[in-house]
């Protein structure tokens, strides 16, 4: 099962990649491990609305979106709320970013790392996919590489080289929306990994390549 990894570690099944023409340019999307039942045609179609918005040039995501994006988080394990525009007239907010950085440190040891701003905007996509403009729900952000340690000596489901040790990943609940809600709207953005985990009450999705268990 492919877990959360970000290192060559993931045995991730045998894909393809396909290259989509968008209004922009041509964009290399992958097309491993669509275990959702997504139609080629539509996926094709969610890839290269993601290539032709995605951040991958700053430029393109300029002059695709406008206004500002606003994101709000609650952490379940310090109980710290933090709601902040961290996109704003063409660029990101530096100040903002610091402050979600701060907000998805490692709560077990203070450790801060800068967090992908791809995974922001990953997350404001889902918030306006689901039409949630509530606080989102963090079970964890970023995880030093001591603390990512000792959670996959415990269990099974944490992978060594997670993504959250990059910034990467977050694992999250919306009040009001169910898991399987967060889960599917996820999977539609096709915009890197979603992990479900019902036991736990949390989705993780994080900013690495497209694929899901
Ligand atoms: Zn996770």
């Amino acid at each position: 099962m492919c877990q959360d990894t970000a290192g060559a570690g993931c045995a991730r099944p045998a894909g393809r990649s396909t290259f989509v023409e968008t209004d922009q340019g041509v964009c290399r999307v992958s097309q491993e491990n669509h275990g959702d039942g997504l139609g080629r045609r539509r996926f094709l179609g969610l890839a290269a609305a993601g290539c032709a918005l995605g951040l991958s040039g700053s430029r393109i995501a300029e002059a695709a979106v406008s206004g500002a994006r606003r994101l709000s988080f609650y952490s379940l394990h310090t109980s710290e709320a933090l709601s902040t525009v961290f996109w704003e007239s063409g660029h990101f907010v530096p100040d903002a970013l610091a402050e979600i950085d701060w907000h998805l440190r490692d709560f077990r040891t203070g450790d801060v790392r800068s967090i992908d701003p791809n995974l922001l905007d990953l997350l404001h996509r889902l918030r306006t996919r689901l039409a949630y403009d509530g606080q989102i729900h963090v079970i964890s952000g970023y995880r030093s590489p001591k603390t990512n340690a000792m959670l996959a000596a415990q269990s099974n489901g944490v992978a060594k080289n997670s993504f959250h040790v990059h910034g990467m990943a977050i694992d999250i609940q919306l009040p009001g929306r169910t898991l399987d809600e967060v889960r599917r709207a996820a999977l539609d953005l096709a915009r890197g990994g979603v992990g479900y985990y019902p036991k736990s009450d949390f989705v993780h999705v994080d900013t690495g390549p497209v694929r899901a268990w």
